[in-house]
C-alpha cells in the first residue's frame, strides 16, 4: 500500500463511487487499453451523466460514441443494462446485467460501494499466482496497478515490486500469453469496417458486400437490416 500511495494512476474513474460510472468505465477496460478508455470514457460521462441520461439516449448514438473501443456489442449490452436499471432498479447481484460477469459485478461493489470483495482481473489474478499470496480487498487498485505496470505479463519488472522480498517467482521471465490472434485480416475487422460505414449513414447490404458481417452485427443488436438497407438501430 505503501508503494501504491507513491505509484497510483491518476484514472478519471477513481475520482468518483458513482456505480454507473464505475459500470462503465468497467465495461470499457473489459477488452481495451487504459489509455484509449480515458477519453472516450470521459466525454461518455460528460455527455450522459446518469443511468437514466444513457437510458433515454438513441441506441445509434450510444454505437457512435463506442467507436474506437472495438467489441463493439458491449455499448448494445451497456445500453441495455442501463434500460434494465431504469426499470427495475439495480439488480443486488450485478451479474444480471446484459454483459457483466463476475469481474466487472465485484469491481463496481468494490470502487462504488466498497463491499469486501477482491475483484480478480488478468492483473491481480497474475499475481496471486506469482506470489501465492492471498490480498485484502483493500489492495484491490494497488494490485491492479502493479499488474500493469510492475509484474508484468512477460518480463515482470522485479526489482522495482515492493513484494519481490517474499516472491517465489522474483527474476522469473514468463512465455508469451496466448497470443490474441491478429486483427488484420479478421473477421473482427470486417465486422468493424461494416458497422463503421453503416455508422456514417444508412447502406444497402448488397453494396456492403460482406453478407456475413453484416448479418454477425445485427445478430448482435448493432445493425438493423429493413427491405435490404442496413442502419444503426435508434
Ligand atoms: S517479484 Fe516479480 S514476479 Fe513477484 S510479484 Fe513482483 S514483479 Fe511479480
Amino acid at each position: 500500500m505503501a508503494w501504491f500511495e507513491e505509484n497510483r494512476r491518476d484514472l478519471p474513474w477513481r475520482a468518483t463511487t458513482d456505480p454507473y460510472a464505475i459500470l462503465v468505465s468497467e465495461v470499457m477496460l473489459q477488452q481495451t487499453q487504459v489509455a484509449r478508455v480515458i477519453p472516450v470514457f470521459t466525454a461518455w460521462v460528460e455527455r450522459w451523466p446518469t443511468v437514466e441520461a444513457l437510458a433515454r439516449a438513441p441506441r445509434a448514438a450510444v454505437i457512435k460514441a463506442w467507436q474506437g473501443l472495438g467489441y463493439n456489442r458491449r455499448a448494445v449490452n451497456l445500453h441495455r443494462a442501463a434500460e434494465h436499471v431504469v426499470r427495475y432498479g439495480w439488480p443486488d447481484d450485478l451479474t444480471a446485467l446484459p454483459g457483466v460477469g463476475r469481474y466487472t459485478a465485484d469491481a463496481v461493489a468494490r470502487f462504488a460501494h466498497g463491499a469486501a470483495v477482491l475483484p480478480i482481473d488478468v492483473n491481480v489474478r497474475r499475481i496471486q499466482e506469482r506470489t501465492g499470496s492471498h490480498f485484502s480487498h483493500r489492495a484491490a487498485s494497488a494490485l491492479m496497478d502493479l499488474g500493469s505496470t510492475v509484474c508484468l505479463a512477460r518480463v515482470p519488472r522485479c526489482e522495482a515490486c515492493p513484494l519481490s522480498p517474499a516472491c517465489p517467482s522474483r527474476g522469473r521471465r514468463f512465455d508469451p500469453a496466448r497470443k490474441q490472434s491478429p486483427f488484420e485480416g479478421s473477421f473482427r475487422q470486417r465486422r468493424s469496417r461494416a458497422l463503421r460505414v453503416v455508422a456514417d449513414s444508412p447502406r444497402r447490404v448488397d453494396l456492403l458486400d460482406d453478407d456475413e458481417a453484416v448479418h454477425a452485427l445485427e445478430r448482435d443488436g448493432l445493425v438493423v437490416v429493413e427491405e435490404g438497407i442496413a442502419r444503426l438501430p435508434s
